[in-house]
Order: structure tokens, then C-alpha cells, then sequence
């Protein structure tokens, strides 16, 4: 079930044309959604109080919606909305991801959803920043970017080249032409290393520590923040890393510095890399962790800490919705 947002307005209070720009919305959003009516179990209409003389809902019944239910309200007067506009919020037995229909200079109201935005979630391995970072961009539909799989996939061009990530001039001679590019399937990002998609192969520990070596070399830094900056410009999304708020987007609008105790990280990694199969001991774990955070903030180059107006979350004693809804309720104070 999908939740599809809508809305159109009228230049008058006119029951004829309140009608036929209901059909024209409810047969946009049927068509930019490829659905169909047996599809909707349900609409929601709110028109502003200078609509009075007829009942959206009246329009979607005629327009074929027979047997869904239909509600028609009043939406309460906000602060720089349209005038004569009619929203729709469309409940649809759908797997596609909801394409919004803005009719007739009608615009989405909510300011999370028309500002671009910027979320900057920074701090060491295994504090959970990707696991949050990805429900938080599927909660707002906006992109997530894990900045670590892009120093990952340096790391096993510099594996697969036989040049050692501590050479600065042979992994400077790399990063000229390194081909690395992040795609997104429905939401999920995959990370391409010369067209070849290596998200699953740069998942294990010798890759991480690899990352941690060769993310210290000033050109590999260089190369990735200006792919980074380049994806953050273009689209909202929220980025995990390790200089995100320092570095990469200094005026992210939200920033975050998520961390937990050594031991916690090391727990959650350590089952992370055994439900992949991946043998390895948690004291292993524990071990290049710790040395990880140790190469992380005290490298000269953009080290982990955190940026002074980042918001601290220690989630040592916190579940993953608890991470969840406190991001959440401070995004909200802020929008
Ligand atoms: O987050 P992840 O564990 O995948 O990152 C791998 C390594 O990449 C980190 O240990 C860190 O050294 C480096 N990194 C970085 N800057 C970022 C993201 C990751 O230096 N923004």
C-alpha cells in the first residue's frame, strides 16, 4: 500500500471546473502511477475554505471510483499556502515508488518535501550510522550516501593494482583516473568500481582497514568529497561518514554524530560479518575496530570528529528506533 500525494487548484469557486480538475488530477495521478481504480482503497480530499460549492469527493465518484472510500475536509489555514487549491492524499495497493501530481501551479506544502536538504551523519565504524541513514532517507524518500563504500572501492582498486594503500604516489597515481560511481536501485545505493557493481566484495574486514589506510591520502580525499559535494548539490540526501559536517558539507542544515562504546560497535559489526558467513572472531573485531578509530582521528587530513554543531547520539543502551525517532523528532524541530 502506497500513500500518493496530490493537488490542483481552480480560479474560482465554480462547481463545473472543481469537477473537471478533480478528473484531470485523479486521471494524472491513475497514470503517472499506472493504476487503476480497483487499486485505491481510499481518498482523502482537503480544499481550502474559499471552495465551498462542490465536494471533491463527489467528483471522484463520478470519475469511476466506486469502491474505495472517499473523505472531502477542510484544510486549516497555513501560513503561505495556495488560495483555491485541493489536495489529495491517494491510498493505492501499489509496489511503485508514489510519483505526487501538482496541477495548475499547486505545490507540495510540506518543507521537508519542497526544501533540498542536507543530513550529515558522521562518526566511527559500527556506530550504526548506515543502518539509521538508510531508514531515515526511506522515511523522508530522499537518498541515502554511504561515503564509506566509496573509500571502500578505492581500497580494492589499490588491492586489485597490487599497489599498497601506504604508497601515497602509487595510490595518487590511481586516483587520477579512478572510475568509481554510485547508482541507486529503488532506493538502495551500489557502488560501481569501473562499471562493475562491488558493493557485496568490499564488505569484509581486510577492505575496511584497507579504506581506513588509503582515506588518509590528501588526492583519494580529494577525488571522493568532489564526487560527494557533486551528489549532495544535486539531490536531498542524507550522507554517513566520518567528515561529512567537518568537511564535505560544513552548512549541512541537520548534523549528527552518532557513537556508541567500542564493545557495542565491535558486538554489532562482529554479527553483521557472521550473518554474511563471514568467519572472523569478535575479539579480531574488536581489534581492528579499535585500531580503525584510532588511524579515523588522528589522521591530518579531514579526521573523524565531530563538528560543533552536530547534534551527539550515544547509542551504546539505544535500539535502532529509538536512534530513529530522536533523528526524527529533531528534524522536525528544525523544519
Ligand atoms: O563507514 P565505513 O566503515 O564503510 O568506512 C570505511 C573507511 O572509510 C573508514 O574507516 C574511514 O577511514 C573512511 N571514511 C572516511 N571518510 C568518510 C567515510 C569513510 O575517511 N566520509
Amino acid at each position: 500500500m502506497k500513500a500518493i500525494r496530490g493537488a490542483t487548484t481552480v480560479e474560482s469557486d465554480n462547481a463545473e471546473q472543481i469537477r473537471e480538475r478533480v478528473f484531470e488530477l485523479l486521471n494524472e495521478i491513475k497514470q503517472r502511477n499506472g493504476i487503476e481504480c480497483e487499486d485505491v482503497e481510499c481518498i482523502t480530499f482537503s480544499s481550502t475554505d474559499d471552495i465551498h460549492s462542490f465536494y471533491p469527493a463527489k467528483a471522484a465518484r463520478e470519475a469511476g471510483f466506486f469502491s474505495c472510500a472517499l473523505f472531502s475536509a477542510m484544510e486549516p489555514k497555513i501560513n503561505g499556502s495556495l488560495k483555491m487549491c485541493i489536495r489529495v492524499l491517494i491510498f493505492a495497493d501499489t509496489d511503485k515508488k508514489p510519483v505526487p501530481v501538482y496541477l495548475h501551479g499547486a505545490a507540495v506544502l510540506r518543507k521537508d518535501l519542497t526544501q533540498k536538504m542536507n543530513i550529515a551523519i558522521d562518526g566511527p565504524a559500527g556506530s550504526g550510522k548506515s543502518t539509521i541513514s538508510k531508514i531515515i532517507a526511506k522515511k523522508l524518500n530522499i537518498l541515502c550516501l554511504d561515503t564509506g563504500a566509496m573509500y571502500r572501492a578505492f581500497a580494492l582498486k589499490c588491492k586489485k593494482s597490487g599497489v599498497d594503500c601506504l604508497n601515497d604516489e602509487g595510490v595518487c597515481a590511481l586516483a587520477e583516473n579512478i572510475d568509481i560511481e554510485v547508482k541507486y536501485t529503488d532506493g538502495i545505493q551500489h557502488t560501481y568500481l569501473e562499471g562493475k557493481d562491488v558493493s557485496e566484495e568490499i564488505r569484509n574486514n581486510e577492505i575496511s582497514m584497507l579504506a581506513s589506510t588509503v582515506s588518509a591520502v590528501r588526492c583519494v580525499r580529494e577525488k571522493m568529497v568532489e564526487l560527494q559535494r557533486k551528489i549532495a548539490q544535486n539531490n536531498s540526501c542524507i550522507l554517513d561518514g566520518r567528515d561529512i559536517g567537518t568537511n564535505v558539507l560544513p552548512n549541512a542544515q541537520y548534523k549528527f554524530y552518532l557513537t556508541a562504546s567500542a564493545e557495542v560497535r565491535a558486538k554489532r559489526r562482529h554479527e553483521e560479518l557472521l550473518a554474511k558467513n563471514k568467519k572472523i572472531s569478535f575479539d579480531e573485531v574488536l581489534t581492528d575496530i579499535i585500531k580503525r578509530d584510532e588511524q579515523d582521528r588522528t589522521r591530518e587530513i579531514a579526521p573523524l570528529i565531530m563538528a560543533k554543531d552536530a547534534v551527539l547520539i550515544d547509542s551504546s543502551n539505544m535500539s535502532v528506533e529509538e536512534v530513529v525517532h530522536f533523528i526524527e523528532r529533531k528534524l522536525q524541530e528544525k523544519i
